[in-house]
Order: C-alpha cells, then structure tokens, then sequence
C-alpha cells in the first residue's frame, strides 16, 4: 500500500484542531505518533524531546519501540543519528541508518532490526525543541518527498508542544496584586499621535508587562456561584475557539495559532483546575481567579528566556476575560468592546490578538509616531497615543476616557459637552475616509497623476480596492515577521504575495524586500543588542547579511509574480553598489527557479528606496541600473536631519519642511527624469495636502499613501494647476528656513481646502 503525505496533512490538521478543545500534551504527542506511522507504514515512529534543565534529548513517546523506554533514554545533543539531527537542526535521511558515522545502538531498543531512518528536527523560533524520528525494516524505504512531508508536520506541531512546555515547565509561587494608588485630579494628559482616529471607552489598565492583574476592582453588584465560574469558563473557550478561526480568516498572512496558549492553560488541570479547588475551598470566585492569573503571571515574568515573558500578557488576557464573562450580562461579549488599553508595551503580535477582540483604542507609554507597532495599529484602524508621562498608569481601571489620535491627547472622565465635541469630530474624520477615487486623476490643467495606496497586510488590501487604489505602491512585507514567532516560509510568503497580485488584478503592485532592524526586531532572532539600530544592521543590510532568509523572500515574490507585472523594491539601499549585488541576487534565485523548473517571473522590475542622504548624491549613477525609485521620506528626512523617528525627545525636531528635505527631493526626482525611469513617492509626505504643490512641481506624478486617504488627495490635486505648481516648488527651492517654508506653503495653499 502507498504512503499517503496529503491525507496524513489532513489528518494532523484535524488533531491539532482537535488538541485546541480537549487532549494532554501526551496524549497529543501520542495520536501524532500514531497518526504517522500508520499513514508512513513505518515500523517505528518516535519524538524525542529536549529537556534544558538536563540537557538532553528524552524518549517522550513511540510506536514500535518498547514503551517502558519512555522517558528512560536520553541523548546528548550530537549522540546519534538523533542527537546528530538536534545539534544541528537539519533532517538527515539514511537508506541504511547503520552507514551514517553518527550511528548508535542503544542497548535493549532493538533498533538492530531497523534500516531506513529518517529524522527530523522540530523547530520553533530558531530554537529545535527535539526530534521526530522515522524507522523501517526495508533499506531505503524512506524517501526525500517523505523528508519533506515530516518537515511540513514537525513544524506544524512545533507550536504546539512549544506552548505546552511554557505551561509545564512553570513552578509554583504567589505574587501580591500591587495597589493602584489613587488618581483623580488628573483630566487631560497630552501625549503624541500614534494612529488616527477617535477612540470612546473605559481604561483597562493593564501597565507594565510585569505588573499584578487586579481584576475589575468595585464589582459589588452580585457574588459569583461555582455554577458562575463554570459557565464562565465555557464561554471562555467557545469564544476563543471562535476569535481563532476568525483570525485565520481575516489575517491568514500573519496568524497560526495565535490563541492556542490561552486555550492550552484554559484546558490545563493546574490553571483553571487550580481556580476551581480555590473557589471549592470557598474562595470568592474572582478572588481565585485573580491568585491564579498572578500566580502565572510572576512564574513567567520571572523567567529569563524572553519568550516566557511574551506570555504575561496572554495571561492577563484569559483573566480579563474570564472577569468580564463572568459579571456580563447575558448577551454582552466577553471582549474589550467599549474599551481602551493603557500598557506599557505591545507586542505586534498583542496588539493583533487584542484588537481581534474589538478593543476601541490604545494608549502606550513611549514610542514615536512611526514605530512599527502604530504602523500596525493605523492598518487595522485602530486610534493609537503614545505618552511618556508615567502617570497613565495610575488611571482608575474603569475610567471613563476618550482617546484622540489625531491629536495625541487623552482624556478623562469627560463631561457631555466634550464628549458630544468629539463625536461630531469622529463623525467628521470617518465622511473624509470613506472618500473614494473617482475617475482618472488629473489636475486642473489635464495632467494625469496616479495614486497609489501603501499597504502592510492583506487586510488593508480591501481598503485599497474600496477607495480605487490605482496601484499598490508599497506593501511592507515585514509584518508577516513581524507578528509571527518565527521566520514564516517560502509558502507561506508565496500565498501572501499572490493574493496581492491577485486581488489588483494586473495594476502595479511593488513589494518590498524585508525591512526590520531599526524599531522592528524580531523577537525570535537573537537580539543584536545594537548601540544605535537605526544605524545598525537594518533593511536591506539585514538582508545582504542573512542570504538565506533573503533569498527565500526573493524567490516567494519571483513565484508570485509569474503572469503578472512585478515590482520589487529594496530598503536603504545606501549605494549603487549595494544595488548591484542585490541586482545580483535576485537574477541567481531567477536562475535557480528555472532550473528547478519552477515557474516564476524572470523579467521584475527592480527598485530602489531613496532613503538615505548618501543615495541622493548618487541617484543619478543608480538610476542607470535601476527600474524605478521610490522615495521613503520617513527615513529620508530620519536621516538627512539626524532624528531617530522615534524618539519622543526630538520628535518636534523632525519635520519635512526643512529646505534641505526639499532639495534632496529636487534632486532625486530630476536623476529619475534624466535617465527616465518610473519614481514615486510613499513617505507619510506623500499624504500631506500642504506639500502636494511641491511635489507636482517637481515633476511628481505618483503618491502612495495610507489607503483611506486616497479620495480626500485626489480632490486636493484637482485643485491646482501644474503651472502653478512648479512656481511654488521654484519658490520653497530657493529658501532656506523651515519657518519660511511653512508660512509661505500655508499663504498659497487654497482658503477653502486649508486643514
Ligand atoms: C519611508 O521610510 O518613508 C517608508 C515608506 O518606509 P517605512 O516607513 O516602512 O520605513
Ligand atoms: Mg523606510
């Protein structure tokens, strides 16, 4: 009988959707066994597990070896084909196990009856958590397909025993809930824009990573009865279970899982177990959920691997909901609807969970208008402030706030009268985002110009396609990485730069190339610990330095773009030099796809951000290797005035109106024409009303921008004529403050349009 890969997909698709709802780590691990063994025909099948305290690998579970062996044979990583596999986290496939020079026989197994082996590393997160192991009496019975498939599986499971571990490995301390102190005077707190938008709700406060859960502290109105706790629990994971399957719709680029460590310590004897031995023992109900949650919350802030710590929040969030199941009323959901986070920090990965559970806004402490985690929030639409006045965190739980994103200001307990103000302010902002492009673009004058929208998950896609985006002019390709745990695959990019290409239907779309470093790090590669990041190993240096990853993106996008017109662009390019070994690399992952026979787009358009003060001096030289650029003015103007971006201490300073920004811009957009290749612009400057006479002065004819501000640019642009344009462009060229730039683009700009 045949091997079957793809029912055996199925299969373990089913029980890891299965383990979600009821099964032990053990008896996971053993019905995953089975299952493979069974679709395999393989004589033995068996995981390994690392154990870190003892540093070896254990015999966690088999089918075909004798099962007293379980949790008795341990390896040292390298010891054997096994241990061999472990060290070095790659699969290794032996027609004869015995020819492998790591070969060992461990006395009383009777592995001497088995030939072919197969193993392979379970990886999470760069770190292999042990090994998947294959075994059968027939030489050569495995082959590399059989590789592959294991691989796919052991990844897929991987996510699973990682979190069981998280749960298992936690000890047993208590930590004391530590008191809000009082708070009232304080009405009005002014902090800086984050993500646009209005947000209405009471604070949760869920402060420093590392702080107590309080629960909702005054709830008096009824005690809670076991019988309460209980139905609790269950809507808790009804609605989990729900909010997981949503998620896998809505951000099928970014999520697998994302909810399986709260469902794994829901299920878990020693978490909600331990609740209902309090509340038997008489403990009041939120009582004992609050000394769990606390409980958990100290052993994995406490802990030292980062990752552990990544879950406090995971925690709080159970104990939220399970609070606010248990005290609602009857059709009232259990999420945050009608409410606002006050943190410390977000992950990209919380922020994603947290708003999946429909919370109205966040206030954060620190931060800077263009770190990576109000990029987010700005895509999901989601009102954002930054405040680095600690005060934030001794806001009442409970209290009433009203969120302003656009201005950066926090409010509270807010009479009728403000609140009314600004319900009329949201009411006016959401008439402006919902303004679609009509028709082609063209100025007053008849000159055509093009708008395109930037995009940073597939779910801004729909926005674009709503507002008649004329292109994508800038996917940011980062978040996928972002909010992962670990380096999604070539096929999983694949699917995500497909679906993009797809869904525009032939219009322009660019990718680009990974840009992380700087504020975005992946918390899965070994942190850098760079002095100055944003100087540091960043885009596209992150890129030339990490081939592997680099070229596995490259040939996802390659693959995407076969039949369709394929843009890629590469970030902080800092050279023509730079260019050309990228230029290099691409046409070697062209070359290897087609030799492979796969099919690809061989002919992209290859790109160059303009973002650096180096590269504006030689875009003359780059444009003659270059398809077309676009310019970054975010980082352009970071780097040309020497302002991190994100530092709240300088953020007045940093500002697109300086002359030199101008200038630079000038330059950039007259070595474009003079070679004549295709520019854009897909800074934040591109979406600024002010600044559009300039650009179209210049000779710009493409803006990419936030989706939902396409319509209100296009009436903008209609607006003025490309004579009168350039004369304003000649004149901010020739001056030479940012105060006279400012005071004299406000005189010219149209009375009636003036924001
Ligand atoms: C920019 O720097 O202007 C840009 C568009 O890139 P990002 O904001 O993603 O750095
Ligand atoms: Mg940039």
């Amino acid at each position: 009988m045949a091997k079957s890969n793809i029912d055996l997909f199925y299969d373990i698709g089913e029980l890891l959707q299965l383990f979600e709802k009821t099964m032990s780590i053990d008896n996971f691990l053993h019905n995953v066994v089975d299952l493979i063994a069974a679709h395999m025909k393989a004589d033995v099948c068996t995981i390994y597990l690392y154990n870190e305290e003892e540093g070896k690998l254990v015999l966690t579970t088999t089918i075909g070896l004798p099962k007293d062996y379980i949790g008795k044979v341990k390896l040292s990583p390298g010891e054997g084909i096994t241990g061999l596999c472990f060290r070095e986290g790659r699969s290794i496939l032996e027609a004869d196990g015995e020819q492998n020079i790591a070969f060992k026989l461990i006395p009383g197994l009777s592995e001497e009856r088995y030939t072919a082996f197969l193993a392979v590393p379970i990886i999470r997160s760069c770190s292999t958590l042990g090994v998947l192991v294959l075994q059968h009496k027939k030489k050569g019975y495995f082959t590399v397909t059989d590789e592959r498939t294991l691989n796919v599986i052991a990844a897929q499971i991987a996510v699973v025993i990682e979190n069981a571990k998280l749960i298992l490995e936690i000890t047993h301390k208590t930590r004391k809930p530590k008191q809000v102190k009082e708070f009232n005077n304080i009405l009005f707190i002014k902090g800086s824009e984050g993500s646009n938008g209005i947000a209405f709700g009471r604070a949760v406060i869920i402060g420093k990573r590392n702080d107590a859960f309080l629960g909702f502290p005054g709830i008096k109105k009824k005690v809670p009865t076991l019988k309460d706790f209980e139905r609790a629990l269950g809507e808790t994971l009804i609605q989990l279970e729900q909010l997981q399957r949503d998620m896998e719709k809505e951000f099928s680029e970014m999520v697998s899982l994302i909810f399986s460590a709260h469902l794994l310590m829901l299920g878990d004897s020693a978490f909600s177990g331990k609740m209902l031995d309090l509340i038997r023992k008489g403990k009041p109900v939120q009582d004992a959920i609050i000394q769990v949650i606390n409980h958990y919350i100290d052993l994995f802030s406490k802990n030292s691997n980062p990752r552990f710590n990544e879950k406090v929040l995971d925690v709080k969030d159970i104990g939220h909901r399970l609070l606010r199941n248990l005290y609602k009323k009857q059709d009232e959901p259990g999420d945050y609807t009608d409410q606002i986070i006050v943190a410390q920090e977000l992950l990209p990965s919380e922020l994603v969970k947290l708003s999946a559970q429909k919370v109205e806004g966040f206030l954060l402490f620190g931060g800077g208008i263009t770190a990576h985690i109000a990029i987010l929030a700005r895509s999901i639409g989601i009102p954002m402030v930054f405040s680095d006045d600690e005060r934030i965190f001794r806001i009442h739980n409970g209290t009433e706030l009203i969120l302003d994103g656009f201005q950066g200001t926090i409010i509270m307990n807010p009479s009728k009268e403000v609140y009314d103000h600004y319900q009329i302010l949201n009411e006016e902002q959401k008439k402006i985002e919902s303004k679609k492009i009509s028709g082609k673009i063209l100025t007053k004058d008849g000159v055509r110009v093009f708008l395109y929208a930037n995009i940073n998950l597939l779910s801004d896609l729909k926005i674009a396609i709503k507002m008649n985006a004329e292109g994508i002019g800038l996917y940011r390709s980062e978040f996928p990485y972002l909010v992962r745990n670990e380096l999604p695959s070539e096929e999983d990019q694949y699917r995500v730069y497909r679906k993009l290409l797809e869904e525009m239907e032939g219009k322009d779309v660019c990718l680009r190339t990974l840009d992380i470093g700087g504020d975005k790090m992946l918390s899965y590669l070994s942190p850098s610990n760079e002095a100055n990041p944003f100087l540091g190993l960043r885009a596209i240096r992150f890129s030339l330095k990490n081939k592997g990853i680099f070229s596995t993106q490259l040939r996802a996008m390659l693959r995407a773009g076969e039949g369709f017109p394929l843009k890629i662009m590469f970030p902080l390019i800092a050279s023509v030099d730079d260019f050309l070994e990228v230029k290099q690399i691409v046409q070697e992952n062209i070359d290897l796809l087609q030799k492979a026979g796969v099919a690809c787009n061989n002919k992209p358009h290859l790109g160059a951000m303009i973002e650096l003060p180096s590269i504006v001096e030689v875009a003359r030289e780059l444009a003659l290797h270059a398809d077309f650029f676009s310019i970054g003015t975010n980082d352009l103007i970071q780097y040309m005035l020497g302002i991190d971006r994100t530092n709240e201490a300088v953020s007045t300073m940093y500002t697109h109106y300086h002359p030199a920004v101008f200038r630079a811009l000038n330059k950039v957009v007259a070595a474009a024409k003079s070679e004549s290749i295709d520019l854009s612009v897909c800074g934040d400057i591109a979406s600024d009303s002010l600044i559009i006479y300039f650009l179209i002065g210049i000779g710009v004819r493409k803006l990419s921008l936030n989706p939902r501000l396409l319509g209100d640019i296009q009436q903008h642009i209609t607006l003025l004529s490309v004579e009168e344009a350039e004369k304003v462009a000649r004149k901010i060229l020739s001056m030479g403050t940012t105060k006279d730039i400012h005071q004299y683009v406000q005189s010219v700009f149209p009375k009636a349009l003036l924001p």
